[in-house]
């Protein structure tokens, strides 16, 4: 099938951009912080209230709404033929602790605008239109994250993350049924044709660049690894330089190794040591212990796999020269995620026809259409944000490129409404 020139509707639809900057503003209500940023955790009566809202906010759009056991909610639009599979869109309605405004609002919003586009001029597509408000994509107070979206994807059972706890020991079925949205449908049965995502990009490269959308082409590989450095505790005062035994001296160039490694891997490569703990961290006392994370990505697996070749290298070879021993535990592999060529296609086109300032873009943060891509054709769209900050209060984006990117949403779903399950 050709990738280029889909035949679209060219419906001079358009989604209105101040009754989206408006649904975005009244949501951010719902657990808003005085720092005008929101704390919406997943499951909370904060998160009850802003998915009671979109529910009556959808049915006023003549939509139907329907969940599943996990809580994922489902806004349905009917179309012509409603024996066809749903062209859908979504993301997420749940924040971080100091998260922001858009972080995932932007996606289920500016779905909510394609509906709402539909519904005033009456338009109606060919398949059913879906908007999905995915359950606790941010993992904040129950991990993993994107933890609903996988489980309907088949990467996470439903009977394990139903046992979930947050940090309280609650548990998160009990929360799920508290709020009232433990649905019947089974999470991963509900039907789909595609799935479509906008998203802010979380990082600086739309707003550098001066581009008002991100053609989202996949998502990066990431390895996590534990590291724990043995050396020997011992007198800071009485103990000679080369009879020592210190972790934290050899956990420093095992760091400067990751930085270095994937500097050498320029300019996708990026390589993090995030969280370090030192033992006995006593400030007379040669660290015995050391224990950090690593956090390695590129877009490309074959990267991230000789990335952690060289590291555990460099990891061995250091180790030794500091007379420690050294344990390296991988505890995270996620593959690089490729979006359907097609999918991407009409983003693509959608933005030129727009006439906006676009480039193709890698993600380095994970997203619900990350596990969606393994059930579903899937595409994102991103849109700049201000210093390329989130998961931040502060988290800042420009009311045209929100409308920009809901527009782009718009003409995709209805690129994808006419492109499949064409009758030949
Ligand atoms: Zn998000």
């Amino acid at each position: 099938m050709s990738q280029v020139g889909f035949t679209g509707k060219n419906s001079n639809l358009c989604v209105d951009g101040q009754a989206l900057w408006a649904d975005l503003m009244q949501t951010a209500e719902f657990g808003g912080t005085p720092k005008g940023g929101v704390k919406r955790l997943t499951l909370t009566h904060e998160d009850k209230l802003v998915r009671d809202w979109f529910i009556k906010t959808c049915k006023e759009l003549g939509c139907t709404v329907s969940y599943d056991s996990m809580g994922n909610l489902f806004a349905r639009r009917a179309g012509q033929d409603n024996t066809l599979a749903p062209i859908t869109m979504g993301s997420h309605l749940d924040t971080q602790p100091t998260g922001g405004k858009f972080d995932g609002i932007l996606g289920v919003l500016g779905g909510l605008s394609v509906l709402r586009a539909l519904h005033k001029s009456g338009y109606v597509t060919r398949h059913p239109i879906e908007l999905i408000n995915w359950t606790n994509e941010e993992g904040s107070r129950f991990s993993p994250p994107m933890m609903c979206s996988g489980v309907f994807a088949g990467i996470f059972k439903e009977e394990d993350i139903l046992e979930k706890r947050d940090r309280a020991g609650i548990r998160f079925q009990d929360e799920l049924e508290k709020i009232g949205y433990r649905g019947e449908e089974k999470c991963g049965e509900h039907p789909l044709t595609a799935y479509f995502e906008l998203h802010i990009e979380q990082g600086p490269i739309l707003e550098a660049e001066e581009k008002t959308i991100g053609i989202v082409t996949g998502i990066q590989g990431a390895r996590w690894y534990e590291v724990t450095v043995t050396g020997k505790d011992a007198h800071a005062g009485s103990t000679p330089m080369p009879l020592r035994h210190d972790a934290l001296v050899a956990a420093a160039g095992m760091i400067t190794a990751t930085s270095q490694v994937a500097k050498a891997h320029a300019p996708s490569a990026v390589g993090t040591v995030g969280l370090l703990e030192n033992r006995p961290n006593s400030s007379n006392v040669v660290p015995g212990e050391v224990f950090f994370t690593i956090d390695i990505r590129d877009p490309n697996d074959a990267v991230v796999l000789e990335m952690e070749k060289e590291l555990l290298a460099r990891i061995k070879t250091i180790a030794e020269e500091n007379n420690v021993s050294v344990d390296v535990v991988q505890i995270w592999d996620a593959p690089a995620v490729h979006f359907n060529k097609d999918c991407v296609a009409m983003v693509e086109q959608a933005a030129t026809e727009g006439k906006y300032l676009a480039r193709r873009i890698v993600s380095g943060p994970g997203h619900d259409a990350g596990y969606m891509a393994h059930v579903t054709p899937t595409a994102m769209i991103f849109v700049p944000c201000k210093d390329g900050l989130s998961h931040n209060e502060a988290e800042s984006i420009l009311e045209h490129d929100a409308t920009a990117g809901a527009n782009v949403l718009l003409e995709a779903v209805l690129k994808a409404d006419s492109f499949f399950n064409k009758a030949e």
